[in-house]
């Protein structure tokens, strides 16, 4: 059967038909923490088929029922929007049962409570359980705990994995392989869990990555290129520069970040106007990026301190092409935890 049979929505999985003899060729991740433990096959795998679900996605009526029966629930301990809509859409296009659940509770996020939620969430049979956290590696725990698959929407500044493959997705519809090519990301990298997420992506498929802010929001523990490190975890070796300017000289891409308050102690930028003087990005500065240079923004954007508001909605931008972008990797991405993709179609997929 091939992925595409698969998808069509006359082509309905039957019970008992899906998963457990799968040998080589299957996709080999239960859960989706971070992009550190994937390779460039597994990451270009969910870039072909986030393609075919951006053809289901753009159909008059965009539902198949590749994963009907299956139940996914959004565990949201952090405000989303993009995130938690685009989770809802995907499962919804594929037939899912998808069910949110919002708590701002962040105090009572302690180790038990959370091991408990996500075993009671099993108890119910749910098969997925997608995670944004304020505390870094809290997705981790719960993985720890359930055989439920553990989807990272976001845990602290640590990672933000779907964000980092609707990224390379998005570049990749856009100019193709991205070996090579100049990305540059301006802001808050240190705050930033799409910054961390998008290092391992964008650096295992071969680009050259330029990160660009004040020294007080450039990550401890970056890793510059020519100066190796050994060191457990470090992020991947990327080149950073403070003068935006000179970052920007012939980008391919340029991803600014919002400067991520929620998570800045005080005293790391004299001003929110000093921080817009030196570091928005604007058209004056993207005039010294490549001349079919794209402008990408995670959001939620702060237009006026990160990003002048006429290049965000200017012809370079392709900030609502991620969005778009996001719910067909989220449906690849769901697709393929099921284990309902035969290994045949992965085999497929990635050559
Ligand atoms: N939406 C992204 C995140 O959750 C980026 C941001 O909030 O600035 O990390």
């Amino acid at each position: 059967m091939t992925a595409k049979a698969n998808l069509d929505i006359h082509a309905i999985p039957e019970e008992g038909t899906t998963s457990s003899h799968l040998p080589s060729g299957r996709w080999p991740h239960h859960d989706m923490l971070d992009l550190d433990n994937c390779r460039r096959p597994d990451i270009e795998v969910v870039l072909t088929l986030a393609d075919r679900m951006r053809e289901i996605l753009d159909r008059r009526i965009p539902r198949v029922p590749a994963l009907r029966g299956y139940t996914i629930v959004n565990l949201f301990y952090e405000p989303s929007t993009r995130t938690r809509v685009s989770f809802e859409l995907a499962g919804k296009v594929l037939g899912a049962d998808i069910i949110s659940v919002s708590t701002n509770t962040s105090s009572v996020v302690k180790g038990e409570s959370l091991i408990d939620t996500v075993r009671t969430l099993r108890a119910m049979r749910s098969d997925a359980v997608v995670m944004r956290h304020p505390m870094a590696g809290a997705p981790y725990l719960a993985a720890q705990h359930t055989d439920a698959s553990i989807i990272n929407a976001g845990d602290g500044a640590h990672a933000h994995p779907t964000q980092a493959l609707l990224d390379l997705y998005t570049m990749h519809r856009s100019i193709g392989d991205i070996a090579g090519k100049k990305i540059v990301m301006v802001g808050d990298i240190a705050h930033s869990r799409v910054a961390r997420s998008d290092l391992w992506g964008l650096t295992t498929m071969g680009a050259h990555v330029v990160v660009c802010g004040p020294p007080t929001l450039l990550a401890l523990g970056m890793r510059v290129s020519d100066r190796p490190s050994h060191a457990e975890n470090a992020l991947p070796p990327v080149t950073i520069e403070t003068n935006i300017d000179q970052a920007i000289e012939d980008a391919d891409v340029v991803m600014a970040l919002r400067l991520q308050s929620e998570r800045q102690e005080g005293g790391l930028l004299p001003s929110l106007h000093e921080y817009a003087t030196h570091y928005q990005v604007t058209a004056e500065r993207l005039a010294r990026a490549k001349p079919d240079h794209l402008l990408m923004h995670p959001g939620p954007k702060n237009e006026g301190i990160e990003i002048a508001a006429d290049v965000a909605g200017g012809s370079h931008s392709i900030i609502e092409d991620q969005v778009t972008n996001g719910v067909a990797v989220r449906m690849a991405l769901l697709y393929l935890l099921s284990g309902r993709i035969e290994p045949e179609e992965v085999t497929e997929l990635s050559t």
